[in-house]
């Protein structure tokens, strides 16, 4: 399988109140300074095989200016074989980017956008501490149109604290009037050391209703599917031959080479490395000549089948159990038996052929699922 890219861009405009990523606010002597030691990260890599998709991922990387991404590009493309028609895409915040710089991400080579417009709720964005409002969701799509993104795809988060069925069926609508290729929702996650967490904790915010968050789950695959979505991923639906084609390779083994700090990699055969989470300590390793990576972890055979199933599984399509022998000289149906009747008998999870995959109520409990082949 041919290899991924995914690159980190550490910084953002604000810092939003659930967030626990490696992020900071973004400061451009700082940024410049990152972006020369990951150019030189990149530079140095000795991974050198054919790559057809690359991913800014953040933060927010649309914080960067063109020539900052271009400097970041050109080093990818010096490093690696870029196949033509790679998939190049960059995480893009509402409101913060000009027509005129969409453009220049669009000439520089950025060929998809994924867009963080979370919720069409002024007062959900602002209890997130989200810096945009849904008018500047509105603005910011409309512009990507207007530089040539034709592939566009929208985060929603369900399960907000105070968020009614309602409201969220006003933010689905809302998304697919303006039809993004593809769609990602995540149920929201209250992640310790953050303000969120600390609000709920405080009785500042109520806490989210876990069920009421599964039932707008299951309402958002039925309007979509209606629409012409396909749900081919736990988080993710898209429009005909709009999947993911970046993230899809963290679901199916392939391997993807992570620059910058924090970032993961996989070499597709069994080995795992991430880099100093720090930007500061990142900076000043790279600098001094000294490796970012700061863990290494070599597969056992035993977790290379485990993450191949419950990778595997995150896509609706499910896993194919023959080829799963062929790679790995394991019967899952035999290895997971009793797990596998009492999920199905459940209504988790379902058979087709050689085929085993979640169902859709499955995909709503799939931590439950997963767990048992960890
Ligand atoms: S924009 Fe994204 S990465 Fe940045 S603070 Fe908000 S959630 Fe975190």
């Amino acid at each position: 399988m041919v290899a991924g890219i995914y690159i980190h861009i550490p910084f953002c405009k604000s810092r939003c109140s659930y967030c626990d990523f490696a992020t900071g606010l973004y400061q451009s002597d700082i940024a410049e300074r990152y972006v020369a030691a990951l150019v030189r990260e990149i530079r140095a890599t000795t991974h050198t095989r054919n790559v057809d998709t690359i991913y800014f991922g953040g933060g927010t990387p649309s914080m960067l200016s063109p020539a900052q991404i271009s400097r970041i590009l050109s080093a990818v493309h010096e490093s690696f074989e870029v196949q033509p028609e790679s998939e190049v895409t960059m995480e893009i915040n509402p409101g913060s980017v000009t027509s005129e710089i969409l453009r220049e991400f669009r000439a520089c080579g950025i060929n998809r956008a994924s867009f963080g417009a979370q919720t069409f709720d002024d007062n959900e964005l602002a209890k997130l501490g989200r810096a945009h409002s849904a008018a500047d969701t509105l603005k910011t799509f409309h512009s990507l149109r207007e530089a040539g993104f034709d592939n566009v795809s929208f985060d929603l988060i369900a399960g907000l604290p105070g968020q009614t069925f309602v409201g969220w069926q006003e933010n689905v609508e809302r998304s697919l009037e303006l039809r993004p290729e593809h769609l990602s929702f995540y149920l929201l996650e209250i992640h310790s050391a953050t303000p969120l967490a600390q609000h709920i904790e405080r009785g500042i915010q109520p806490r989210p209703d876990e069920d009421l968050a599964g039932e707008m789950y299951e309402w958002m695959l039925e309007r979509a599917s209606l629409a012409g979505y396909g749900h081919y991923e736990i988080s993710n639906l898209c429009l005909v031959g709009h999947e993911s084609r970046h993230n899809t390779k963290y679901w199916t083994g392939a391997a993807y080479y992570g620059f910058g700090c924090s970032a993961h990699s996989y070499d597709g055969a069994g080995r795992r490395w991430s880099n100093e989470r720090d930007v500061a300590r990142y900076v000043d390793a790279i600098v001094s000549g000294n490796t970012p990576i700061v863990e290494q972890h070599e597969l056992t055979q035993e977790e290379m089948c485990a993450e191949a199933v419950f990778l595997g599984m995150r896509m609706m399509r499910g896993i194919d159990t023959r080829e799963y022998e062929q790679l790995y000289g394991v019967d899952l149906r035999e290895q997971h038996r009793e797990d596998f009747s009492r999920f199905e008998e459940a209504g988790l999870i379902e058979f087709e052929g050689d085929q085993v995959r979640l169902t859709r109520t499955g995909a709503l409990m799939s931590n439950e699922v997963f767990a048992s082949f960890v």
